[in-house]
C-alpha cells in the first residue's frame, strides 16, 4: 500500500506537479492500480500523485463504481453554476471545509492507455475532478477555502465524509 502524505504545510502538497511524459512507462502503469487500491483502502473517491509523495500530474478518481485515470488533466471549461460542498481530504485527516466549485467542468486528459480524452462531468464527479486538479496545482482545500470567503454561493445539502 502506498503511504499517504499529510499536513497543510507539507511542501510536496503545495507545489505545481510535472507532466507525465510517458503514460505507458512501466512505473506509471504499475502505479495506477496501486493508487486505486490505496484510494479504496482509505475510503477516498480520488487520489492525486502528490498525496503519495510523487510530484506528477496524475490522479485517480472513482465515483459510482467507475475508475477514472487522469493523466496530465487540464480543466478547459467551468460552468457559471456553482455548488457548495463540504469537502474532506486524505491529506488533511479530520478536517472539512465548505468549498464552492463549478457544478460542471470539462476536463482534457490522457487515460491509462495514454489516449487523449475529453470528459464533461457534473455533480460529485465534477467536484472530485476539481479537487484532484487543485492537488496537481499545489492547492489544498484549506487554501481554497481561504480564497473563496467573499464569494456568493448556493448551498447544497449534501455531505460526504471524505473526498480524495
Ligand atoms: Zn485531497
Amino acid at each position: 500500500m502506498l503511504p499517504l502524505i499529510t499536513g497543510a504545510t507539507t511542501d510536496i502538497l503545495l507545489k505545481q506537479t510535472e507532466r507525465v511524459k510517458d503514460p505507458l512507462a512501466k512505473e506509471i502503469q504499475t502505479l495506477l492500480p496501486e493508487m486505486i487500491e490505496t484510494m479504496h483502502k482509505e475510503k477516498g473517491v480520488g487520489l492525486a500523485a502528490p498525496q503519495i509523495n510523487l510530484s506528477l500530474r496524475l490522479a485517480v478518481a472513482e465515483v459510482d463504481g467507475e475508475a477514472l485515470y487522469l493523466i496530465n488533466p487540464e480543466i478547459t471549461s467551468y460552468s457559471q453554476e456553482k455548488i457548495l460542498f463540504e469537502e474532506g481530504c486524505l491529506s488533511l485527516p479530520g478536517e472539512f471545509f465548505p468549498i464552492i466549485r463549478s457544478e460542471e467542468v470539462t476536463v482534457r486528459y490522457q487515460n491509462e492507455k495514454g489516449l487523449p480524452k475529453k470528459l464533461r462531468a457534473t455533480g460529485l464527479l465534477a467536484i472530485v475532478i476539481q479537487h484532484e486538479v487543485d492537488h496537481l496545482d499545489g492547492i489544498l482545500i484549506a487554501n481554497r477555502y481561504q480564497k473563496q470567503q467573499k464569494q456568493k454561493h448556493k448551498p447544497l445539502n449534501k455531505k460526504y465524509d471524505r473526498l480524495a
